[in-house]
């Protein structure tokens, strides 16, 4: 269905930049979208929970669009509404289970591969001539350290981020002499709904994970992500990768006892 578009998007002026931010609702896209707009966007962000962006686009003076990366209809809808793009954060995402190979769950691996891959896929797709019409875009794209390893019950999860992570590395030979940069954002371990999301509302598993250190917040992420935004435009951030101070790799954690 049609939806009204918002009038504040006709009215951005000419000298303000604009940030499209997928999966703003909660976590990563949240702090970017709240990052990027204190850096001077306009900020559009979408999710499937509308009342959430709604609510960011409130506060931080942006635009709130309805947005399933997995579905073509909706990833339209959201594009037509966008009048111009200098940057696109394909942040939208996630993981489900930790089964391991011979247990794979076939639904979760579809709702990470269409997530996480195609969602991607969808979204640069559609926003790449208007970032490429901007004369300076920038494709930040939120993998993870899954995107680069692998760990026992991970693999439908790092299959996911691997084939997202050569999907925008690809980009940058094929994008080479355009308009265009590219950075790879690959965290480890951030405290957001991630893991709520990866153990179906299981908050008590969820906590689990980030038991006996400090992980990294969103707002750590998203830091990095606005410097990145910020840069000069001949600058190109190719791959950012960071953890938590005690964390070494996927699954390696120090934790103190509680
Ligand atoms: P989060 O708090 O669960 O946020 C995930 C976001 O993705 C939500 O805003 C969610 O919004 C959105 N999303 C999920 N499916 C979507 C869909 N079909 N269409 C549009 N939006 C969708 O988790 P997060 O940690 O911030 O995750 C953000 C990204 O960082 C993900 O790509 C994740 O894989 C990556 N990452 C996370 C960690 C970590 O430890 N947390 C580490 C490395 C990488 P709706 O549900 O409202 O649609």
């Amino acid at each position: 269905m049609s939806q009204q578009l918002p009038s504040e998007l006709m009215s951005i002026p000419e000298n303000t930049r604009v940030a499209v931010v997928t999966g703003a609702s909660s976590g990563i896209g949240a702090a970017t979208a709240r990052a990027l707009a204190a850096a001077g966007f306009h900020v559009i962000a979408g999710a499937r929970r509308r009342d959430r962006v709604e609510e960011l686009a409130r506060e931080i003076g942006g635009t709130a669009l309805p947005l399933d990366v997995t579905d073509e209809a909706s990833v339209a809808e959201f594009t037509r509404a966008i009048p111009r793009a200098d940057v696109l954060v394909n942040n939208a995402g996630g993981a489900k289970g930790l089964e391991t190979v011979a247990d794979a769950d076939l639904d979760k691996w579809r709702w990470m591969w269409e997530t996480n891959v195609l969602g991607t896929l969808r979204m640069t797709q559609a926003l790449l001539p208007k970032l490429i019409d901007s004369g300076d875009g920038l494709i930040v794209t939120v993998t993870s350290i899954a995107a680069l390893e692998t760990y026992p019950g991970g693999a439908g999860y790092t299959s996911a981020k691997h084939a997202q992570g050569v999907l925008h590395r690809t980009l940058r030979d094929e994008l080479l002499g355009k308009p265009v940069r590219l950075t790879e954002i690959a965290p480890g371990a951030v405290e957001t709904e991630f893991s709520t999301v990866r153990f179906g509302g299981d908050e008590k598993q969820a906590a689990k994970v980030y038991q006996g250190f400090t992980p990294l917040t969103a707002s750590d992420v998203a830091e990095v992500i606005s410097f990145v935004a910020t840069r000069p435009s001949h600058v190109n951030i190719d791959q950012v990768l960071l953890k938590p101070r005690a964390q070494a790799g996927p699954g390696k954690f120090h934790r103190e006892p509680s």
